[in-house]
């Protein structure tokens, strides 16, 4: 019995050494207000790439030059002023009751208003009617009930709206999209002819005589921004294993507003900085050389990891797996394997772990997807995964991607999983 105890709390000690713990704070410390949303405002992206370097540094991760930063740079389009909407006077709150769309550039006045339903949408007679008599003037359009439109109805009106936004063809000033989704927002590199919002509060449109608007636009041809990587080298080093994450999130909009991105992707960061940290001690010196890789600018369409794959710091064919780690917050209904269905003897390697170790209550499989930092490795054909966790919140490129409320609900076994994955590769 004493024994049994005594094994207890042996592997107690080994499993969590205040494992999440650590990885709270490093949650908590990428999401805080100073990091800004580890956008281009207020240059958040250096500040979080300044935290992992130091990560890095008293990890003791070796570097491929003389700095774990690898530069490249972008056009970007940010709204970091004071950023204001208002319906017939009523102040609209950014981030609960709308978007700014990311492309949008500077504008401000108090303007009159063209309402286009989808019925407006649907018939050109209509809509051009409207639309030609809309100059100097803001277009509400009405996408609250759309339910009982045909699919090919919702495309057509999908396409037009982008028409109405991105157009410089026609007459009307901006566009505004009221509809009752989710608020999901994106970045932009570019910087659209006309502002656009999208407003999820309900609104009775036919009553909105005025619009009142302040956003303050800025379109930085060539920002500057990192990866930061690192490794530990392995008993033998021709081969390589990587494990990335990205840190970018998508900033500020507007003065006040930062989106947080917790579990997109704080809570991969926090993975891969814990996973660097076990494999750092002597004792668990990795067979391979492990590269681990923070990837920047992946919100804004997977531009940090590209470049690394067209400016690699070693022989892209030495990799012998990737593993690519993107929301990591939750896991109540398991993991999620991108490539799961392509490489599929590491799949099912992966799964008997999960299984041996009673880790997490599923590892499901897919197909490929580019919708995370290991799609140009993949497209270079480099054995990858890209796993996400499944279940829990529905925050996802909104405010309420938080710290406070991320659950972290399988970290520890999924960590433990990523591990002892990387111990069989
Ligand atoms: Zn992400």
């Amino acid at each position: 019995m004493k024994q049994l105890l005594f094994f207890i709390l042996i592997s107690y000690s080994i499993a969590c050494p205040g494992q999440i713990d650590e990885a709270k704070s490093i949650i908590k410390e990428l999401t805080a207000s100073k990091m800004h949303g580890r956008g281009y405002v207020k240059k958040g992206d250096k500040i979080a790439a300044k935290y992992i370097k130091k990560q890095f540094e008293a990890i003791g991760l070796q570097r491929f030059e003389k700095s774990y930063y690898q530069k490249f740079s972008f056009p970007i389009n940010t709204q970091p002023g004071a950023l204001e909407l208002r319906i017939n006077n009523a102040l609209l709150i950014p981030g609960v009751d709308y978007l700014i769309d990311p492309s949008s550039p500077s504008i401000k006045g108090t303007y009159n208003t063209t309402i286009l339903t989808p019925k407006d949408l649907l018939n050109s007679e209509l809509f051009f009617s409207k639309l030609n008599n809309s100059a100097g003037k803001i277009l509400l359009v009405n996408c609250y009930n759309m339910k009982h439109l045909s699919k090919q109805e919702t495309t057509s009106i999908r396409e037009i709206i982008r028409y109405l936004k991105y157009s410089p063809e026609h007459p009307a000033l901006a566009t505004i999209v009221f509809n009752s989704e989710k608020l999901t927002w994106s970045g932009s590199t570019t910087q659209s002819q006309k502002a656009s919002f999208t407003v999820s509060k309900q609104f009775d449109l036919e009553k909105i005589e005025t619009i009142s608007v302040r956003s303050k636009s800025d379109f930085e041809k060539k920002y500057t921004s990192q990866n930061c990587i690192g490794f530990i080298p392995g008993i033998s080093n021709d081969s390589i294993v990587v494990v990335s994450a990205h840190y970018d999130h998508l900033g500020r909009m507007g003065s006040k507003t930062y989106f947080p991105g917790a579990n997109d992707n704080a809570s991969g960061i926090a993975m891969l900085l814990q996973t660097a940290k076990y494999f750092a001690r002597p004792e668990n010196k990795p067979k391979h050389m492990l590269v681990f890789m923070a990837f920047g600018a992946e919100e804004i369409g997977l531009l940090g990891s590209k470049y690394f794959t067209e400016n690699p710091l070693f022989p892209l064919v030495k990799i012998k797996f990737l593993i690519n780690l993107d929301l990591a917050g939750t896991g109540d209904k398991g993991i999620q394997v991108v490539n799961g269905s392509i490489f599929k003897p590491q799949f099912e390697r992966l799964k008997e772990i999960n299984k041996q170790h009673k880790l997490l209550p599923e590892v499901k499989t897919r197909g490929s997807a580019c919708n995370s930092d290991h799609c140009y490795f993949y497209e270079k054909n480099i054995p990858c995964f890209f796993i996400y966790t499944l279940g829990g919140t529905r925050a996802y490129h909104d405010i309420y991607d938080q710290y406070k409320t991320l659950p972290l609900t399988e970290f520890t076994n999924y960590n433990k999983l990523i591990r002892l994955f990387i111990k069989q590769l």
